[in-house]
């Protein structure tokens, strides 16, 4: 597709072991971690008394509420400005359209209820253009933690929430797609794990998620051992395409959450994919490794599924705030050009909390900027399909 794809310039790649890695900022090592409770920070700051803080706070949240609901902004008091407030009308950043709040808090509940219900059933909710025929992606990095599940599942349900019929195919032992999405994954549940032995269809393992349109293949811990019992199976490379190719359900997108490897679990899911999703966490470790994966992809292509390309290149856990956060990204912008999504998607506490409700971030905060972004990125995934001939 692109040649890009096929760059081997990283820091974990052998061809460049004898570069010198990203430099960290000169002035020492980025900031700590951020905290999306930045009333709290400035609660602790000398002479500052946290219940007066958090009572104005709630003041000025009840002045805002009404502009907060039609314009998705909530603006920040005079008197208070050490406070940072959230806005979604902040102009994008060279590093893409990551906006800089610095707080996932909705101003109160009601404002957070109805925001939410304003961007996943309001006038905003506009559906996104569906693909003509079935976009099937591997969503894959054979880093650990560095968000796949996460996005996954949130483009899965951004994408449903927006009129789209997905499945989301969790094809990592641990399980964590199902859980987010609220399905059942005990030890004995229909899986896919029968499924790629052969001995169920996917559309028996097919489970409905709290989302309309959103549909889930678990994985039980029993897919830790189809690994090695792959194989000695008759093209074990590609029974999940075979699975999938089976399937009756027309499903605009079918999203697949590997596991973090590149053992036989993740080659079945890139034969049966047509495009690769890979996220990157803004991390100094997070190009690790790409060089391989690149390569690996490029083998798939030579050898197994010619159609395999790298299609998306997502922003994960981003960091405005640091300034290796936006050296991470910079570099990945400039050696990945178009195929990198423009919305990044900001480090938020509600991101990693949704997960542990059985929800996606969109239906446990829908107004977070976590859910936002996702959004946006799932607006602009789906276009680009829509117009950039991946469809017949
Ligand atoms: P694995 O390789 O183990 O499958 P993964 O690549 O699927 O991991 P996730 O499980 O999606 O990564 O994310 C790793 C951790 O980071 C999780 O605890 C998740 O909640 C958290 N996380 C992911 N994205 C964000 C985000 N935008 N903000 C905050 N936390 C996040
Ligand atoms: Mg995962």
């Amino acid at each position: 597709m692109d040649d890009r794809t096929g760059h081997v310039g990283w820091p974990g790649d052998p061809a460049r072991a004898a570069e010198p890695p990203p430099k960290l900022p000169a002035d020492g090592p980025p900031v700590a971690a951020s905290t999306d409770r930045p009333e709290a920070a400035s609660a602790g700051a000398p002479g500052a008394d946290p219940v007066l803080a958090r009572e104005s706070l709630v003041r000025a949240a009840l002045r805002g509420v009404n502009e907060a609901v039609e314009t998705h902004t909530v603006t920040q008091p005079a008197a208070e400005p050490s406070v940072s407030r959230e806005t979604h009308a902040e102009p994008s950043t060279a590093s893409g359209n990551v906006s800089r709040e610095t707080h996932d808090d909705p101003d109160t509940p009601i404002a957070a209820a109805a925001a939410a219900a304003m961007r996943v059933t309001g006038p905003g909710a506009v559906a996104f253009p569906r693909p003509r025929e079935t976009r099937l992606v591997a969503v894959a990095n054979q880093k650990g933690g560095v968000g796949k599940t996460t996005s996954a599942v949130n483009m899965s349900a951004a994408l449903a929430l927006r009129g789209a019929q997905v499945l989301c195919i969790d094809l990592d032992p641990q399980g964590n797609a199902s859980t987010a999405l609220g399905v059942d994954h005990r030890e004995g549940v229909p899986s896919i794990y029968e499924v790629l032995l052969g001995e169920r269809s996917i559309a028996e393992v097919i489970a409905p998620t709290p989302i309309d349109g959103l549909y889930c293949a678990p994985a039980t811990i029993d897919l830790a051992g189809a690994e090695i019992e792959l194989v000695s199976l008759v093209a074990r490379e590609s029974r999940l395409q075979r699975a999938i190719a089976a399937l009756s359900q027309p499903f605009d997108y079918v999203m697949i959450d590997c596991p973090p490897s590149l053992g036989l679990l993740t080659v079945n899911a890139l034969v049966a994919a047509r495009e690769m999703f890979i996220p990157i966490q803004c991390e100094y470790y997070a190009l690790e490794g790409l060089g391989q994966l690149l390569r690996n992809v490029d083998l798939i292509r030579a050898h197994l599924n010619a159609e395999l390309a790298v299609s998306t290149i997502l922003l994960t856990m981003y960091d405005g705030r640091t300034r290796l956060a936006d050296q991470v990204a910079a570099e990945v912008r400039s050696h990945f050009g178009s195929l990198v999504l423009s919305s990044a998607i900001p480090r938020s506490v509600r991101v990693s909390e949704a997960p542990g409700y059985g929800q996606s971030v969109m239906t446990y905060d829908g107004a977070s900027r976590g859910a936002q972004a996702y959004f946006e990125a799932a607006r602009e995934f789906a276009e680009r399909g829509a117009t950039t001939g991946m469809e017949p």
